[in-house]
Parts: C-alpha cells; structure tokens; sequence
C-alpha cells in the first residue's frame, strides 16, 4: 500500500530489504517552496532514528557549509533519493531508487526548486542517468528531468567525503557556496547572518 500526503511518503512497502531495515520512512525537510533542494542518498542510522535527512556526521558538515555560505539548514529543503534506510547503510539497488523515483518527482514537482544540488555519486547518476565521476564533475551545472519537468542541478561531492578525506573539504564549501549564489538565496539574506559576523 503506497500513500504519498503531500511531500511526504505516509506508507510504502515497495522494497522488501528497506521495509525489514527501516524503523520509519525518512521524508524531506525544509520549505514547500525551497529556491534551494539538496538531494542525498538514503537515510543512515541517524536519519532512521531521527526521521529527518542528514542529522548524523555528515548533516553537521553540511550544516557548516550552509552556515558559512551565510544559509541556515530551516532556508533549504533537504531529501535523498530513496527515504529507508538500506541495511548496513549499503548503496540503494537500482530497483529501489527506481521504486522511490515517483516520490522524488512528486516532491521536485511541488517544490519547485530553482536549484538541486546533488550531494555525492549515487543522487547525481540517478538523476542524471549516466555514470558520474563525482570528485571530477563537482562544481558542474547541468540540466536533468525528473518526471515531466526539468531542473537546474549542481553536481556536489557528498559531505561525508570531507570526513575521508579533509583535503576534499574546501572544494565541498565552495560548491554549496555556489549553490547559495546560483539559487538567488546569496542575496536574500535579511542582513542577520551578515551582522553577526561583526
Ligand atoms: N547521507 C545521505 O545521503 N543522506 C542522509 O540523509 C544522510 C547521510
């Protein structure tokens, strides 16, 4: 039985492996009418426990990119590709993304971002369709369809990978700085961040 209220997925037992692992359904967060949708994998332990995307480790990277890019986690919305957590926190199959790809659609469609950015490998070859070196395409903008619509997207490493590896941790900061300035949100900021930092 599938069930989508809104941008939130109340009930799905599409996927077998996911249903078994999961303890909720992870759906996004952040404004209906986000300028600016970051798009992650699947959730992971945090996220299962939380209910919300990237609250573990690498939200906390995230959250600092976002914070020094002069945005706060409530201005963006943020998802993943596929809303249970897999077990092991191994890579979603393609049949799973695929059973979770209506879902997205619906969301894009009803968001309505100007931009997407796409936080590592697997949100930027599922969105793209094509395999994507992520460490060399970061910072890329390219267009994709999702469902009847298509979108503006930012290619991005995924935070974790600053956490592997810190050398990778300036380029991912400027890449969400980037997306701050690409999505109009820059420029939007009632001047309280800026202040703050006096
Ligand atoms: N990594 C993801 O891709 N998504 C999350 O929600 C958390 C970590």
């Amino acid at each position: 039985m599938e069930q989508m209220e809104g941008l939130c997925v109340t009930a799905c037992e599409k996927c077998p492996e996911l249903v078994a692992s999961r303890s909720r359904i992870v759906n996004g967060v952040g404004p209906e009418d986000a300028d600016l949708l970051f798009l992650g994998e699947a959730p992971g332990a945090k996220e299962d426990e939380g209910g919300e995307p990237f609250v573990g480790r690498s939200g906390s990277v995230l959250d600092d990119a976002l914070r020094e890019a002069g945005l706060a986690r409530a201005d963006v919305r943020i998802t993943n590709c596929v809303r249970c957590r897999p077990p092991d926190n191994r890579d979603p199959k393609a049949e799973e993304l695929s059973n979770c790809r209506g879902y997205l659609a619906r969301e894009f469609e009803l968001v309505d971002p100007k931009l997407v950015v796409t936080l590592g490998k697997v949100p930027s070859q599922h969105l793209l369709d094509r395999s994507v070196a992520i460490t060399n395409e970061s910072g890329s903008v390219v267009d994709a369809r999702l469902g009847e619509s298509s979108y503006r997207v930012l290619l991005s490493v995924h935070p974790a990978a600053t956490l592997y590896d810190r050398g990778q941790r300036e380029g991912f900061f400027e890449t969400i700085a980037r997306a701050a300035d690409l999505s109009g949100l820059a420029d939007s900021s009632d001047g309280q961040s800026s202040l703050g930092d006096f």
